[in-house]
């Protein structure tokens, strides 16, 4: 997968490439191999240094060896394009095996969890990406606590946590716990429906919810705007915690700030998913081509897509497991404490 993870990097991408460039460099350089090195083998200049500069180095090191891991669920209405997103967003295809329910099947359909796994692998850093899928979702008839199977998984997985931590080894604890749910809301709709409401409601102090309006080529730019605004104003009328992008460092210089800007001011992300490649202008891209044109997923001016994934895998990764350690977690671990006691 590697290679392919970025095929056409845009613009504004490329800057924030550059910039990490830079710091592996800077991280690897002479300099930074001669402090890694043996103390007797100092240069002159070195030994006036503790040497505790080198500490992130370390701290690096140790952790691309051990590897990364990410756990992501896609939930929302069945046929809004999740399984098409995620395979534009992975460059792979985890649907292979997915059985499609006709109608009839899915009057009584329950929730189900289905969970994919990948490892992959990127200029030798290793990720093992867990897809948590939530198929027949908002499917049946009677949607009367359809998420409750959703919000039970989540809980599930921090329960299987906390034992895992009280035990004897937990060294090697295996971290299942969702770290990111992507809330897939219909094009079509004037705004938020109520299942939509009681999904967020329900799951939104357990886990990091990232709305998006899905299949985002339905709508004109202006109808966008308007959703997105209905949207922000019913999150907010309704009191759903959706995941919010920590704030940005007042030292940071003013063209990643002005980035952070667009992107917060871009959510709920419209996005636009295709599994195949088309030729738009004589350059081969992911897009859905139809009579009167070519709709581009990775174009900034057609959708949100590069927004969600630059944050997603980019820049907000780290975030995303944080707040779900420090503040899901901590609020179950701080009611089983209280039951128990
Ligand atoms: P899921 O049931 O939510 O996983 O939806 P699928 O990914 O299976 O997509 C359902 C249908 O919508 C398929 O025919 C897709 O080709 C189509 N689709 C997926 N993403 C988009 C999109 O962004 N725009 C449009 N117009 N159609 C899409």
């Amino acid at each position: 997968l590697g290679p392919r993870w970025l095929p056409v990097p845009p613009a504004a991408v490329m800057d924030s490439i550059i910039i990490q460039e830079r710091l592996v460099e800077k991280l690897l350089s002479p300099r930074t191999q001669a402090q890694r090195s043996h103390p007797a083998k100092l240069k002159d200049h070195e030994k006036q240094y503790v040497g505790f500069a080198t500490l992130p180095n370390q701290v690096h090191r140790k952790s691309v060896k051990k590897g990364f891991d990410f756990t992501l669920m896609v939930a929302g209405e069945s046929g809004l394009g999740k399984s098409t997103l995620v395979n534009s967003l992975f460059l792979t295809d985890l649907y292979k095996d997915r059985k499609l329910l006709n109608a009839e099947e899915r009057i009584n359909q329950t929730v189900e969890i289905v969970k994919h796994t990948v490892d992959i692998e990127e200029k030798g850093v290793k990720l093992k990406l867990t897809i948590v899928d939530t198929p027949g979702f908002g499917d049946a008839v009677n949607n009367t606590e359809c998420w409750k199977p959703i919000t039970d998984y989540i809980d599930q997985q921090f329960e299987q946590y906390f034992r895992d931590e009280s035990g004897l080894n937990r060294k090697n604890i295996q971290d299942n716990r969702v770290h990111c749910c992507l809330y897939f809301i219909s094009p079509f709709g004037h705004g938020l429906r109520p299942v939509d409401v009681e999904f967020m409601k329900a799951l939104h102090e357990k886990v990091n919810i990232v709305p998006l309006i899905a299949k985002a080529d339905c709508l004109i730019p202006s109808e966008i705007r308007k959703l997105k605004e209905r949207i922000r104003e019913e999150i907010d009328k309704f009191g759903i915690k959706v995941y919010q992008f920590p704030e940005c460092d007042s030292d940071e210089d003013e063209e990643f700030k002005q980035q952070d800007r667009e992107l917060k001011e871009s959510a709920p992300f419209a996005v636009i998913g295709s599994n195949t490649v088309v030729e738009a202008k004589g350059q081969r891209v992911r897009g859905r081509l139809y009579p009167w044109g070519i709709v581009e997923v990775e174009n900034q001016a057609h959708c949100d897509f590069v927004k969600l994934r630059n944050m997603l895998i980019r820049t907000h990764m780290h975030d995303l497991k944080d707040v779900t350690c420090d503040v899901h977690y901590e609020n179950y671990r701080a009611q089983c404490i209280q039951q128990m006691t």
